[in-house]
């Protein structure tokens, strides 16, 4: 599979049917996998949290979030295929998981909006095998409880969401607990599903600015955003020129 590296960090050029194609074998080969969804905040992130860093390198599958890694990428001239967001891997996931017979578990979020997004979801997709819903949170003393809740229903596909880092660094902490055969960080995509935060249009999407719609909608993001993204976009440029001069 061709991927690509920025600043250490490796990025999978896959499509929404590669990623389903991959979870057949991994649902089928009994072991527990996670697959990351990388943008330029988990990027910048890595070049200082070694954990993180460390999760990041032993994902089974990263795919390519974020409008800043497709510029990056088309001017190191091996261009990435598509982004592949979180939330909209939930939304293929899920039609998947309905023509296939994956059962799902929705875990994070504030109390009730995954249960919501699990609703509407089930609405639109017949077939759809939602096994589990739970809030709990992000923090060690929760551990053992969803564990007894996840072992209990044995989920295909586990979705946490507790935002970045927090949910990477919990999949790897408690991914040989767990008995789901694949986990994935989904960030805000329960928030979106339910209508908690609104998603920009698909235009902007295609424009590459859904970063900034985000940011006009949520603008207790300036800080972080601001920050990560022209600070990647400035080493990801450093990085090349720097590994061309040697
Ligand atoms: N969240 C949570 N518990 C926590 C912290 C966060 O359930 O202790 C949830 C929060 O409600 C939201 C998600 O984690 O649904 C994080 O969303 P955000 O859009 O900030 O994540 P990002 O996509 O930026 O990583």
């Amino acid at each position: 599979m061709h991927h690509i590296t920025i600043r250490g960090v490796r990025i999978d050029d896959v499509t929404y049917a590669d990623v389903t194609d991959c979870i057949t074998g991994y649902i089928a080969d009994g072991h527990p996998h996670h697959i990351v969804t990388v943008n330029p905040e988990f990027i910048m992130e890595a070049q200082h949290n070694e954990p993180f860093r460390h999760v990041l390198e032993q994902a089974d599958l990263a795919t390519p979030d974020g409008f800043g890694l497709m510029l990056v990428s088309r001017w190191r001239k091996t261009p990435l295929r598509m982004r592949v967001t979180g939330v909209d891997l939930v939304t293929h996931l899920t039609a998947a998981a309905a023509q296939r017979g994956w059962s799902i578990f929705f875990l994070g979020a504030a109390p009730g909006v995954a249960e919501q997004a699990a609703a509407i979801l089930s609405q639109s997709t017949p077939g759809l095998n939602i096994v589990g819903c739970y809030a709990g949170s992000p923090y060690p003393n929760e551990e053992q409880h969803i564990h007894t809740l996840i072992r209990q229903t044995q989920p295909d596909i586990l979705f946490v969401a507790y935002g970045t880092p927090a949910q990477e660094l919990w999949i790897a902490r408690n991914r040989t607990a767990l008995h789901a055969s694949v986990m994935i960080g989904v960030g805000g995509a329960f928030d979106f599903i339910a209508g908690v935060s609104p998603r920009a249009p698909l235009w902007v999407q295609k424009i590459g600015m859904e970063w900034l719609y985000r940011l006009i909608k949520q603008p207790w993001r300036w800080r972080r955003m601001m920050l990560a993204v022209p600070l990647f976009l400035w080493s990801a440029l450093r990085e090349r020129t720097t590994s061309a001069q040697e």
